[in-house]
């Protein structure tokens, strides 16, 4: 057991691991039933023939697709690998694959993330042996290298002061105590049963929302923020607020927020949330549009 003080703390380890330890209630993954996204390894390939037409499959090859489904039929490729999800990577001729998968996976035990890790890394070699064979412009193609550990979507949802759900994201919410803005990315629910997206994601589309200020709080630990894909919403609303640039400004946010409570000797929870909008408006945070 490891003892550490301070006057803030601010809680971004992605499973609210911190806040979790000092008593915020939580739950984890799907409300009705716990199920939590799947996880993956990603590998950056080299070799990739970037003049090939829609080299990295995008117009929904569908060709491939179905091929992979074969595949995945017939055992040779494991299941619930089976997606085809490619983006170009920096260098050319390199393309960055998502997708290999593991389900029923809870991130926060490490006996589940050491299955995962297994899995998904299994799912490497017919994958590439899959896509050599049947993708033009991956018949020479090698792995450069995969993510250094196994890549968790989705864990616990902290119980804060204002919780964000899927009907802010569909109604496009300005909140008064906004501190996040312009997040516009849409649901995002890799398949927690088998292979692609999950039939679960809503087919409407997010209009343009903010993050209120009472997600990244909880009344009951007074001198914490969390911040990050563990803030306080529901489990359809984080599949759009987990991505990277949301997490950014999350960051911005909370931190700013924790810089202002050390200068005005103020706590997170008793913030004026009025001061710490003009400070990140200062900084050139984009005004919400409403
Ligand atoms: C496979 C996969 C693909 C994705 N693809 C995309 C994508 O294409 N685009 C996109 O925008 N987003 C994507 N995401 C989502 C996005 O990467 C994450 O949701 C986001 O990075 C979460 O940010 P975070 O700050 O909450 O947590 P993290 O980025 O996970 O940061 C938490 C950090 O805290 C550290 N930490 C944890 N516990 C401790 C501790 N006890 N002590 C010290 N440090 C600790 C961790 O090591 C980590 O560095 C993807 C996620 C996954 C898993």
């Amino acid at each position: 057991m490891q003892k550490f003080k301070a006057g803030i703390i601010i809680d971004a380890t992605g499973d609210g691991d911190v806040a979790a330890l000092a008593g915020v209630p939580f739950y984890k993954g799907r409300e009705k039933d716990g199920l939590m996204q799947p996880a993956t390894v990603f590998v950056l390939l080299g070799g990739i023939d970037d003049k090939t037409e829609d080299v990295f499959l995008w117009k929904g090859n569908k060709n491939i697709i179905s091929k992979m489904k074969q595949e995945v039929g017939n055992g040779n490729i494991p299941f619930p690998a089976g997606a085809v999800n490619i983006m170009p990577g920096k260098q050319k001729g390199t393309a960055l694959l998502n997708m290999t998968s593991s389900i029923n996976v809870d991130g926060t035990k490490s006996e589940d993330m050491t299955r995962a890790e297994f899995e998904c890394r299994e799912q490497i070699p017919p994958i590439i042996n899959f896509l050599r064979k049947n993708a033009p412009g991956y018949e020479d193609c090698y792995v450069i290298r995969t993510s250094s550990t196994i890549g968790i979507r989705e864990t616990r949802h902290l119980q804060g002061k204002d919780y964000i759900t899927e009907q802010d994201l569909l109604k496009g919410r300005i909140f008064e105590d906004w501190v996040v803005t312009g997040v516009r990315y849409p649901f995002d629910i890799h398949s927690m049963s088998g292979i692609g997206q999950d039939e679960s994601e809503p087919g409407e589309k997010v209009k343009t929302y903010t993050i209120p200020y009472g997600c990244f709080i909880s009344e009951k630990v007074s001198n914490l923020l969390f911040t990050g894909r563990c803030i306080s919403g529901s489990h359809m609303a984080h599949s759009s607020f987990r991505m990277m640039p949301t997490c950014f400004a999350m960051g911005q946010a909370t931190g700013t927020a924790a810089a202002l409570c050390v200068k005005n000797n103020l706590l997170p929870t008793n913030m004026d949330v009025g001061l710490l909008q003009n400070v990140l408006l200062q900084q050139g945070v984009d005004k919400p549009n409403g």
